[in-house]
């Protein structure tokens, strides 16, 4: 009970169990529209802004030692692209499942009597607070999942030049001097090979080799 004293009914991430009750097997079905808390999704790279519409959808089943949560968060995440660094939306669909226990249904005295051992495990476990439960850790834990640790734009989003950086999407034609001498060298040996398999004979293989590796990138 402890570990939940923060949970508010006020908080439109807290749910109430009274009207599911305790009888295992009772199912209630709830659909809400809340406010995206702070920093919800993964720092400084993709996230849900504060205040954005998250809607949830949420299953609560009653089972023997507390309420099983189903449920899918929908919303739409602003982040950058890694690659040109243009703002990006996405749409956000992240699913997640957590049973909350009732505080006397596993009383073993845990979190008072070894709060060292258990320390970590009793973080992880969720409870129903005087038929509270709070979805905000759930939520976080789901959306992060949810969301690319790497977001492009566009699957083939060229990004930046490597050398001025320029965005290539906007100019697929952009290159250097650099680049156009490679060309040219590329252009010179195809040119020669065409001229007949004397220049292959005569071996040309370092060419060929530079060649094939410039042609990679
Ligand atoms: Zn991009
Ligand atoms: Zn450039």
């Amino acid at each position: 009970m402890v570990l939940n004293a923060r949970l508010d009914h006020r908080d439109p991430l807290v749910f109430d169990t009274h009207e599911l009750g305790r009888r295992p097997g009772a199912l209630q079905r709830l659909n809400r529209t809340v406010d995206a808390p702070r920093d919800l999704g993964i720092k400084g790279v993709i996230g849900v802004p504060e205040g954005a519409p998250v809607e949830l959808g949420l299953r609560l089943e009653s089972v023997m030692d507390g309420v099983l949560v189903t449920g899918t968060a929908r919303a739409r995440a602003k982040g950058e692209c890694v690659r040109c660094l243009e703002p990006l939306e996405q749409e956000l669909e992240a699913d997640f499942q957590e049973l909350f226990s009732y505080p006397d249904a596993d009383d073993r005295g845990r979190a008072s009597a070894e709060p060292g051992d258990d320390a970590e495990d009793d973080e992880d476990r969720l409870f129903v607070e005087d038929g509270l439960i709070g979805l905000e850790s759930v939520l976080r834990d789901a959306v992060v999942l949810a969301l690319p640790m790497q977001p492009v734009c566009r699957e083939d989003c060229p990004g930046l030049c490597s050398e001025c950086g320029a965005r290539l999407a906007d100019d697929p034609d952009h290159h250097h001097d650099a680049v156009d001498i490679r060309w040219a060298a590329l252009q010179g040996l195809a040119g020669s090979l065409g001229d007949g398999e004397k220049d292959d004979m005569s071996g040309d293989a370092p060419r060929s080799a530079d060649a094939a590796e410039k042609q990679e990138k």
